[in-house]
């Protein structure tokens, strides 16, 4: 049979590279259980149409990247591309509208149809937060600060921070117009998609990764420029509260969200060292999006960081720490093997790490084997050992080795976790 693969634009996370996730999602989950955010797990896979109305039939997402089917009871299903819609819609759904704000998070596979290269999969893992219920700066403010805090505490502290304000609606009806009277003499220099986009949704010309549209948009109308009152408040007092906080941003006009129920604060987060895929992360102020999936009208603000990115990153720029390794167990012999087992699982239990050698091999060979394993000890029980209920404890800095009993053992748990502690 030929070797079966994984499916283009989805990859294992081997065990090793698995370690660096769990260290990095750890951290994650610290900075956000400190800001009293707490964790969302929702479906993998949702009615199409949430998608549809919560992410727009006019943007690539929709319109060109879902994984879309219809399941044996001819529903049409869509496995989800990012997660505020559903988000948004759990929180209709239980009623999390009438308990007053919500700080929520969520990390899980997303999926996307789309040409994958380094950064960009079709099967891909975002963590995510939504602060549901206010509509006040410091909210844009907090959450972009939990974003740069989360980047900063597994060893990213100076990634590039853009911020702008796609107003409110009434605003962007006045750019609209603008940038389409602006665009359309340029209509036949303008890439394929963006000529789509000049009637259907003209703000996303302005991101836009075509070189001759790129420099066409330099020159556009800027959407700052058409900020209402309330708009340019809010927008400064969000740049107001990220200088308080010392976080360094850049306003980048350019930066915007096609659709409607975005409103005031967009934000990216990028590295200079991911090459095309720079964004690791992209949030903003969504106030629209609630009612748009038939909640009442509540402002919320969050963001999505794309962890394979995170991960490129992280690999380029930090150790992880090894998880130490505690005890080695070594045994021959049926006696022996049988109380290896029940001892491993009995130091297991009490809270130390154990690796038991299964091999059956020479002991000599198995105690070079734990010495290789980087654990602190060797417990070594042959076979006279096992007759007498003994073990060898074998310190592997000093050589030092001592025989003592088995229960004894683990009779100084405290001793053993002291004594283990001034190793490390
Ligand atoms: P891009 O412009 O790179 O396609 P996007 O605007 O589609 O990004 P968002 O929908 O804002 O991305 O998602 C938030 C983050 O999720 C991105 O900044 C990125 O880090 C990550 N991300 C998005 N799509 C992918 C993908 N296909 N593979 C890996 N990561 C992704
Ligand atoms: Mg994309």
């Amino acid at each position: 049979m030929e070797q079966m693969q994984t499916i283009p634009g989805t990859r294992d996370i081997l065990p090793d590279e698995a370690a660096r996730w769990q260290w990095m999602e750890a951290k994650a989950r610290e900075v956000l259980a400190n800001a009293c955010y707490q964790e969302i797990r929702t479906p993998m896979f949702e009615a199409t149409e949430l998608f549809a109305r919560g992410i727009g039939e006019a943007t690539d997402v929709v319109g060109k990247e879902m994984y879309t089917f219809s399941d044996r009871g001819d529903r049409s299903i869509t496995l989800r591309p990012e997660n505020t819609a559903g988000v948004a819609r759990a929180y209709i759904q239980h009623n999390l509208q009438y308990q007053g704000l919500q700080r929520l998070w969520y990390i899980g596979p997303m999926f996307r149809y789309e040409r994958s290269q380094e950064g960009r999969q079709r099967q891909f893992h975002q963590l995510g937060l939504e602060c549901v219920g206010s509509a006040d700066p410091r909210a844009d403010a907090e959450v972009i600060a939990l974003a740069t805090q989360i980047l900063k505490s597994v060893g990213l502290p100076s990634l590039k921070l853009d911020i702008n304000s796609v107003g409110q609606r009434e605003d962007r009806l006045q750019y609209r117009e603008a940038l389409v009277n602006y665009f359309t003499p340029y209509k036949d220099e303008l890439d394929k998609d963006s000529q789509d986009r000049l009637t259907r949704n003209p703000l996303r010309i302005l991101d836009s990764k075509d070189k001759r549209t790129g420099e066409i948009v330099r020159d556009a109308p800027s959407l700052l420029d058409y900020l209402g009152e309330e708009s340019k408040s809010h927008f400064a007092r969000v740049q107001a509260l990220l200088s308080d906080l010392g976080i360094a941003y850049q306003i980048n006009p350019r930066l915007v969200r096609g659709l409607d129920y975005y409103t005031h604060t967009a934000f990216e987060i990028q590295s200079d060292d991911l090459g095309a895929q720079a964004t690791v992360c992209g949030g903003g102020r969504y106030d629209g999006l609630i009612s748009e999936l038939g909640g009442k009208p509540t402002p919320a603000v969050g963001w999505a960081m794309g962890l394979e990115r995170l991960m490129i990153l992280v690999e380029k720029l930090t150790v992880v720490p090894d998880k130490p390794l505690d005890f080695y167990l070594v045994s021959r012999g049926e006696l022996a093997e049988r109380q290896s087992l029940q001892l491993a699982q009995q130091l297991r239990e009490t809270g130390f790490s154990v690796q038991l050698d299964l091999s059956g091999a020479a002991i000599k060979k198995q105690v070079a084997r734990g010495d290789k394993s980087g654990a602190s000890a060797c417990l070594i029980i042959g076979e006279q050992e096992a007759e007498g209920q003994q073990v060898q404890l074998k310190w592997m800095a000093t050589k030092e080795q001592n025989e003592i009993s088995q229960s004894e053992l683990l009779a100084d748990i405290a001793g053993l976790r002291q004594k283990l502690s001034q190793i490390v």
